[in-house]
């Protein structure tokens, strides 16, 4: 399906800020442009909320989670970051594998069975995209993903 990712990434921003009942403030740094995606929207949504619940998840009180997406060389890179406890270095690259989770007694408590960034990288890949972290501890992790640009708002296909 092809849809206007922004659009599309607004209305799921606009769930989550109905119904967060946590003292995060969400900062959405998107432009106007129309970019234009061919996405399984039902998969996409999946993968966003996974990240965004992840990012809530871990937000300390009073934190921000921010929204952005960048277009070069017809490529999407869409981030959701946060400034939550962040993630060991040596560990960022694996919280994308199946069951992986950093901490294991905090994992426990915060619920959650560790596949849903296993899945999400799953859904990129499948759209020919790439999903990855960086992360500081004790500052905040941003997850980054990439989409193809089918078409920019001048109509001009690629
Ligand atoms: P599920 O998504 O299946 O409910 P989960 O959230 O624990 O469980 P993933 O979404 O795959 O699993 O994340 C894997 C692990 O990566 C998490 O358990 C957590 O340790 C770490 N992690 C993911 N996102 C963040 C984040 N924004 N800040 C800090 N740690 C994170
Ligand atoms: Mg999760």
């Amino acid at each position: 399906e092809i849809v206007n990712f922004n659009q599309f990434f607004n209305r799921i921003i606009d769930r989550f800020e109905l119904s967060k009942s946590q003292h995060v403030t969400f900062q959405r740094m998107l432009s106007d442009k129309a970019y234009y995606v061919d996405i399984d929207t039902d998969k996409l949504t999946q993968v966003l909320d996974n990240i965004i619940s992840n990012a809530m998840k871990y937000s300390p009180d009073g934190g921000n989670i921010r929204f952005g997406v960048a277009e070069q060389d017809h490529v999407l890179t869409v981030m959701i970051s946060d400034e939550g406890m962040g993630i060991p270095s040596e560990n960022v690259n694996r919280i994308f594998d199946r069951f992986y989770r950093v901490d294991r007694a905090r994992a426990r408590s915060m619920g959650g069975t560790g596949l849903g960034l296993a899945i999400a990288r799953e859904m990129i890949e499948a759209h020919g995209g790439r999903i990855w972290a960086e992360s500081e501890e004790g500052y905040g992790t941003t997850i980054f993903f990439t989409l193809k640009v089918e078409m920019d708002e001048e109509g001009e296909w690629d």
